[in-house]
C-alpha cells in the first residue's frame, strides 16, 4: 500500500515544490515531507534579478504556491531545516536538528549556489551575491540608495542585474573576461548584440579583462582590473556562475559529475534516490549524454517527471533545454544546445532587436533564440528535434512562417 510509504524531498524551491505537487496529483497517498534550508516557502528565482529586485512587484508574486497549499495537500513542509546526512543503505536522512526521516523514495532538489569570487578584498562589505530572496532584498535596499555599482561577470545574472540597476538609475560598470557578454552560451556574434543593448542604455562594459582585487577600508570602494584599470564604486555584485549543491549526495557516495548523475528516469545510483532541477546531471535521450540545465523551465518540468518516476511510472525526461531572459525592453527565449555548431543563421532584424538566431551544425538546427519575437518556441523545438536537413535560405526567408517550415521539414523526414 502506497499510503504506508514516505517520500522525502530535500530542497524546497521550484523543483521540490513541483515534485511534491505532482506526487499528490498523481495519487500518492502516503507521507510527503519537503525539507528546505531557507525560511521562506518555495518561491521562484527569476523575478529576483528583474521586477522584484527593482521593487515593481512584491513578495506575494514570487511564491510557487499560495500559503495554504501545503497543508491542504498534506505536504509536511520543514522550512529552515537542512538535511545534513544521508544513509542510502538504511534509507534514512538526518536533519540539522537531529530528526531522522526514513524514506521509501528520496528526491534531491538541492539546486545550485553562486561561485564565490576569490581575489583579495572579496570579503569586504558591500560585495553582493544573488541567489535567494534575502539576497535580492539586500540588493534592492542597496539599489534604493543609488550610486555606482560594479557588476563582476556578464552571464545571465550579471547582465540582468546590470539592466535592473541601470533601470533604477545607477551608474553601472560590468567587468567580463570574455570579449562580449554571454559569450559562453551565445557566442561572439549574438553576445555583441547584448553588449550594444547595455552600452546603449549607458552601461560601461569592460570586456576582455578580469578582476584583480577589490579594495576599500572595511567596505569595497574600488575594483582593480587585471589590465590595470581602477573603477571607483559604492558596491559590487558578483555573478560568476553557480555550482550544483552536491555535498549531501557526495557524502552518501552517490555518483557525482557536474551534479548528481541520474539516468533518463532521474534515478541516482542508489535504490529509491532521485534528483532533479539545477543539481541533476541527467542522461538526456535526445543528446545521448548527461545534461545539467541551470534554468527555471528545467526545474518546473523535470521535477514532476522525477515524481512520476518515484511512483513507478515510466517517465523518461526528454524535453530540450529552454530558458528565457528579460533585460530592459528586450526579452528572449532559447531552446536547445549550441555545442559544436559551425555557424549562426539570423532571421529578422538584429539591429531592431527583433530576430531569431539559429545555431547550425552542417544543415541541422541545434539551437534557436528568439529575441522580441514570440510564440515560436514550438516550431524551433520541432526543427531541432526532427533533425532534418534545412537550408539557410529557407530559415531566413521571412515570407515562410516558421511553423510551416517546421511542418515541411517534418513531412520530408517522414
Ligand atoms: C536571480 C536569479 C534569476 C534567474 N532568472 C532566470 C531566468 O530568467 N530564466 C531561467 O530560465 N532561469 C532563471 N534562473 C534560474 C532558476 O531560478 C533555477 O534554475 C531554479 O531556481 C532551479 O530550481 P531548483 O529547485 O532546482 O534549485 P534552487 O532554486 O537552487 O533550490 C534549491 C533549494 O534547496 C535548498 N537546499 C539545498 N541543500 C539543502 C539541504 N541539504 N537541506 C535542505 N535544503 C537544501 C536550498 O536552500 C534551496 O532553497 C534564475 C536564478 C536566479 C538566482
Amino acid at each position: 500500500m502506497t499510503s504506508d510509504q514516505t517520500h522525502v524531498i530535500v530542497g524546497a524551491s521550484l523543483a521540490g515544490a513541483k515534485a511534491a505537487e505532482t506526487l499528490r496529483e498523481d495519487g500518492f497517498e502516503g507521507r510527503v515531507v519537503l525539507v528546505g534550508a531557507e525560511e521562506e516557502r518555495p518561491y521562484e528565482r527569476p523575478p529576483l534579478s528583474k521586477d522584484y529586485l527593482r521593487g515593481e512587484v512584491g513578495r506575494e508574486k514570487v511564491y510557487v504556491h499560495d500559503e495554504g497549499f501545503y497543508a491542504e495537500h498534506d505536504i509536511e513542509l520543514r522550512l529552515g531545516r537542512t538535511a545534513v546526512s544521508l544513509d542510502t543503505a538504511n534509507t534514512s536522512l538526518e536533519l540539522d536538528d537531529g530528526e531522522q526521516l526514513s524514506y521509501d523514495r528520496l528526491l534531491l532538489t538541492t539546486g545550485a549556489e553562486p561561485r564565490r569570487l576569490s581575489v583579495p578584498g572579496a570579503e569586504l562589505d558591500g560585495v553582493f551575491y544573488l541567489r535567494s530572496v534575502r539576497n535580492s532584498d539586500a540588493l534592492r535596499e542597496r539599489l534604493d540608495r543609488g550610486g555606482a555599482v560594479v557588476v563582476v561577470g556578464a552571464g545571465w545574472i550579471g547582465a540582468e542585474v546590470a539592466a535592473s540597476a541601470r533601470q533604477r538609475g545607477l551608474d553601472v560598470t560590468v567587468i567580463e573576461p570574455a570579449s562580449v557578454p554571454l559569450e559562453r552560451v551565445l557566442g561572439k556574434e549574438i553576445g555583441a548584440i547584448y553588449r550594444d543593448i547595455h552600452t546603449d542604455q549607458g552601461v560601461r562594459m569592460l570586456t576582455g579583462t578580469g578582476v584583480e582585487a577589490l579594495e576599500g577600508d572595511g567596505a569595497v570602494e574600488r575594483v582593480r582590473t587585471s589590465d590595470g584599470r581602477v573603477i571607483d564604486c559604492d558596491f559590487v555584485v558578483v555573478g560568476v556562475g553557480v555550482q550544483p549543491r552536491t555535498a549531501l549526495a557526495a557524502e552518501a557516495s552517490l555518483a557525482i559529475s557536474n551534479g548528481i548523475l541520474v539516468d533518463a528516469r532521474l534515478r541516482a545510483n542508489a535504490p529509491g534516490v532521485f534528483a532533479a532541477g539545477d543539481v541533476a546531471n541527467a542522461q538526456h535521450p535526445f543528446y545521448g549524454e548527461p545534461i545539467r540545465v541551470e534554468h527555471w523551465a528545467n526545474a518546473l518540468n523535470q521535477a514532476p517527471a522525477a515524481a512520476r518516476s518515484m511512483l513507478g511510472q515510466s517517465a523518461l525526461y526528454d524535453r530540450l533545454p529552454y530558458f528565457f531572459s528579460d533585460q530592459y525592453d528586450v526579452g528572449m527565449e532559447y531552446s536547445g544546445l549550441a555545442r559544436g555548431c559551425d555557424r549562426v543563421v539570423v532571421r529578422g532584424d538584429p539591429a531592431a532587436r527583433e530576430f531569431i538566431a539559429f545555431w547550425m551544425f552542417q544543415d541541422r538546427v541545434m539551437a534557436g533564440m528568439n529575441m522580441n519575437v514570440w510564440d515560436v518556441t514550438d516550431p524551433i523545438r520541432q526543427l531541432i528535434q526532427d533533425g532534418v536537413a534545412i537550408k539557410d535560405r529557407d530559415l531566413v526567408d521571412m515570407d515562410v512562417p516558421l511553423d510551416q517550415l517546421a511542418s515541411a521539414a517534418r513531412g520530408s523526414a517522414a
